[in-house]
């Protein structure tokens, strides 16, 4: 019998690992919900079912967990897959930008020869915390002229207010949120 899945089976598939990587953060552990071959399809297919109509011509996955569904997504839409690296591990010439941590400042990178200004562009990352991330990712995104971005999460920590730093002319949408 084929296994009925729904987003409470998803949501219940997430793994929470308290105290994980420091004291006081709940660590959302994804990979116990890709792990599953139906749940996994389920989430592409969801996610994929929200943006079909939207003409996405590539799709961006954020360094590291950011490119499992991006490519799953970026296959979906016969789209090109872009990836946004953390500093050093690109070959070719790069837009960098940099954005503030709890503690410090971390660095993202994408090349600059991989979007065009009229490309319709999806960026995917697996969770949005506090928004710092995403937030890179769109002004990279930014410099290339590109006025058709979406944004999408797989888990959305609402209590984190994340939500309120991004860009509010950016179309953004979680699949499941806690
Ligand atoms: P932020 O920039 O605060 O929105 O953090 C988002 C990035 O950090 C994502 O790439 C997540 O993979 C990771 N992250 C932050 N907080 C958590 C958490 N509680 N559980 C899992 N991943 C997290």
């Amino acid at each position: 019998m084929t296994k009925q899945i729904d987003l409470k089976t998803v949501k219940n598939s997430i793994r929470n690992i308290p105290d994980f990587p420091k004291p006081g953060i709940h660590f959302k552990d994804v990979t116990t919900a890709y792990q599953d071959g139906a749940i996994f399809s389920f989430i592409g297919s969801e996610i994929y079912e929200h943006y079909k109509n939207t003409g996405i011509t590539k799709v961006i996955g954020i360094e590291s967990r950011g490119f499992i569904l991006g490519s799953v997504l970026a296959n979906k839409f016969s789209a090109g897959f872009i990836p946004i690296r953390k500093p050093g591990k690109l070959p070719a010439e790069i837009y960098s930008q940099s954005y503030e941590l709890e503690y410090g400042f971390d660095t993202l990178e994408i090349h600059t020869d991989a979007l065009n200004p009229d490309d319709i562009v999806l960026i995917h990352d697996d969770l949005l915390a506090t928004g710092g991330t995403i937030g890179a990712a769109i002004n990279l995104v930014r410099k290339f002229g590109i006025s058709k971005i979406y944004v999408n999460f797989f888990v959305e920590l609402d209590f984190l207010k994340g939500i309120d730093k991004i860009d509010p002319t950016v179309s953004t949408w979680s699949m499941i949120h806690f």
